[in-house]
């Protein structure tokens, strides 16, 4: 086995353990380049947008440039693939509402009860949801016709009592 000693830390280690033509072991440069790191936080975010700036640039002045050419590799490249993509679509569009429609009805599954007793609730309450499904109208529509609300909810309450006050009797 090939040890060297690490001219940070002192210790004798394995040559695998270090940075290759270097005395500095692996773990000491790991270390420093934290600290690096942490000290030059500032400089090297500085750094890094001025360089995704300045290719930015770049880019923009390159893609300026080169046009036609772009824009003639990218229709050759969609004539070419046509078939590909469009057919690509397709699939991804089937398999994306095939999932759908399954994750909808696993939710449905496994929120069984929840949802039986959200719609009970609903019920017992005769919230603005309820009435509305039972107008066949959109909840919002409904809100903006409050006299229809009271109204429809009035009905069904009556309705709820005479069925109540008929089981009475009959009982
Ligand atoms: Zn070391």
């Amino acid at each position: 086995m090939k040890t060297k000693i690490c001219s940070k830390c002192g210790e004798e280690k394995n040559v695998s353990e270090f940075i290759k033509e270097r005395n500095t072991c692996k773990e000491c440069h790991k270390k420093r380049c934290q600290e690096y790191a942490q000290k030059n936080k500032e400089k090297i975010r500085k750094r890094t947008q001025e360089y995704a700036q300045k290719n930015k640039e770049k880019r923009k002045q390159y893609n300026k440039e080169n046009k036609e050419k772009i824009n003639e590799t990218r229709k050759k490249y969609l004539l070419k693939n046509a078939a590909k993509l469009k057919e690509y679509n397709k699939k991804y569009y089937k398999e994306n509402k095939k999932h759908s429609l399954k994750n909808h009805k696993k939710w449905a599954d496994e929120n069984k009860e929840k949802l039986k007793k959200y719609s009970q609730k609903q019920r017992n309450e005769l919230s603005d949801n309820y009435i509305a499904d039972a107008l066949r109208i959109p909840v919002k529509e409904l809100r903006e016709n409050p006299h229809l609300l009271k109204a429809k909810r009035n009905i069904i309450t009556l309705t709820r009592n005479y069925r109540k006050f008929k089981q009475l009797i009959n009982n």
